[in-house]
């Protein structure tokens, strides 16, 4: 795996022009605050239709539609576990989100995909415990396969790019 194949931008997730963007939903798919808010607002209703037909999506997996009216080609809605203190399998089910998110991208022959930071926001799961597993499962599915070849994390605040930044930098 190049050192390249991994980017943290700082920015707004609806503005990139990748394969696919992740939407850190909930289990309905049908809409939410933060990021989802955000995505379904820049792709338009008919990315509310789309998710209407998929009968929600449990913790942890995840599910692609298009993009519409967003640069990027698709969504992959994934629902990150809400932080109850760690010792509710957050961590195996934010791995998980991370995991079948990449793994959809992979089938449907995808080679760009951006994440947002999943469950840091509403549902306080600890920034650097996250950005932990994140990288670390990014990091495991690049070294795996050779169809996803861009994975780019995105973060809204400057201090979460920092954070990304020095994390991703301790495991070179
Ligand atoms: P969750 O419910 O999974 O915690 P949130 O949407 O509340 O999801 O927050 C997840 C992260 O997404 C937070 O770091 C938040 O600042 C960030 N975020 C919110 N809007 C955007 C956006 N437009 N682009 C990128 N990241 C965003």
């Amino acid at each position: 795996m190049s050192n390249s194949a991994i980017e943290v931008v700082q920015g707004d997730i609806t503005k990139l022009r990748v394969d696919a963007i992740v939407n850190a939903a909930n289990t309905s798919l049908l809409g939410g605050g933060g990021v989802d808010g955000a995505i379904h607002r820049a792709a338009g209703p008919q990315l509310l239709e789309e998710c209407k037909t998929l009968n929600g999506c449990p913790t942890g997996q995840a599910k692609i539609t298009q993009g519409y009216e967003l640069p990027a080609r698709h969504v992959i809605h994934t629902v990150g576990p809400v932080w109850h203190g760690g010792g509710q399998g957050e961590d195996e089910l934010l791995a998980g989100c991370y995991r079948n998110s990449l793994r959809l991208a992979q089938e449907h022959g995808l080679e760009s995909i951006a994440f947002p930071s999943i469950s840091t926001g509403a549902y306080r799961f600890p920034l650097e415990r996250a950005c932990g597993i994140a990288v670390a499962e990014v990091k495991r599915f690049l070294d795996a396969q050779e169809t996803v070849k861009k994975v780019f994390f995105v973060c809204f605040s400057a201090g979460d790019a920092e954070v990304y930044r020095k994390i991703l930098a301790e495991e070179q």
